[in-house]
């Protein structure tokens, strides 16, 4: 038995529209012939294009506040949504913003980039260094400028961020009877939205499965992203509960659905994004939600989900990417 603390959750400022929409797919689910499938409109969080950052930084960022921080530091690819989120976030909260992007400067700037921009992001091009390896050189650099700065960490993903997914269950709880989802189905790349998801289901005693699907294995060390969310999401289990621990038995990674790599667009993808847009009017992304959209058509194709079932896709945004992809889509 679980014994609750109170439950407390840290400061926030408000930086979306909440609660983000939940829809049922119907002419998706007709389509497939296969569960009922739900989606939770992450992409509609109102931030600059929406997505499931709004959620992170919204706790993150009060910190910064609360810390006197006048700059804020993350990193990510070169169309990272994340970075995207932080931007403009910054913009309306009067912080500076660096952003470490992987890549170099490309012949023409667009999706997320162009809107970094227009942020009023600066901008360091780190090469092969996409997961924010040379934040702490810059975070140097602006300290000895005399600045204030903050790092957030890649995608989002500490305690903090993650919180906003604790909350975001307790959100979606309000809006259907969860108690009647079989599954939720969700794409997981840096771990803050799994693992707040993780410690939402337990917290608020939720019975559905949580089936993550990863975006972004290292070939070099394929077991370390299951364990990072693992680590983040005990860590966070002792502020809600004397004795939760989550083991790895608890946490669902499929790592079935990796294709080409991270940001590689493939035929799964692209079908997922042509459907989804051409069935339900709604868009997903060519990193992220493609690709679990992709996994999740799959699992019903292969009868791993069934006609029992009712699933619930949380759509986490993304869509600016679509026109750097434009040439692979189409
Ligand atoms: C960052 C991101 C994710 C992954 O969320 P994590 O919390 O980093 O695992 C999924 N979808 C989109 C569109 C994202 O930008």
């Amino acid at each position: 038995m679980m014994t609750s603390k109170l439950l407390q959750f840290p400061e926030k400022v408000s930086l979306g529209f909440f609660p983000t929409p939940v829809v049922k797919l119907a002419r998706l689910t007709n389509y497939l012939k296969g569960p009922e499938i739900w989606v939770k409109r992450d992409d509609l969080t109102g931030l600059a294009l929406g997505g499931n950052k709004t959620r992170k930084l919204e706790y993150i960022l009060a910190h910064a506040l609360a810390k006197g921080c006048d700059t804020v530091i993350t990193a990510g690819a070169a169309q990272s949504n994340h970075c995207r989120q932080t931007a403009a976030a910054c913009a309306q909260l009067n912080l500076d913003c660096h952003l470490v992007l992987g890549g170099k400067p490309p012949a023409e700037v667009n999706g997320n980039l162009l809107l970094d921009k227009l942020f009023g992001a600066t901008i360091h091009w780190a090469g092969v260094h996409r997961k924010g390896e040379d934040i702490p050189k810059i975070l140097e650099q602006l300290k000895a400028q005399g600045k204030n700065p903050y790092v957030v960490p890649y995608g989002g993903s500490n305690e903090m961020g993650a919180y906003g997914f604790v909350a975001a269950t307790q959100e979606l709880s309000m809006q259907m009877d969860v108690s009647k989802l079989s599954h939720i189905v969700f794409a997981s790349s840096s771990g803050g939205t799994h693992a707040g998801l993780m410690l939402g289901k337990e917290v608020y005693k939720h019975e559905y499965q949580l089936l993550g699907i990863n975006i972004d294995k290292s070939e070099s060390e394929p077991d370390a992203y299951a364990d990072s969310v693992l680590v983040l999401a005990n860590n966070m289990a002792g502020y809600f509960s004397n004795d939760l621990v989550f083991t790895r038995d608890d946490l669902v990674l499929s790592d079935d659905y990796l294709a080409g790599g991270y940001g590689v667009v493939g035929t799964a993808e692209k079908e997922a994004i042509s459907l989804v847009a051409s069935l339900e009017g709604i868009l997903l992304d060519p990193v992220y939600t493609g690709r679990a959209m992709a996994g999740l058509i799959d699992m019903i194709r292969t009868q791993k989900l069934s006609k029992d079932d009712k699933v619930l896709f949380w759509h986490t945004g993304g869509a600016p990417a679509l026109f750097e992809y434009s040439h692979q889509l189409i």
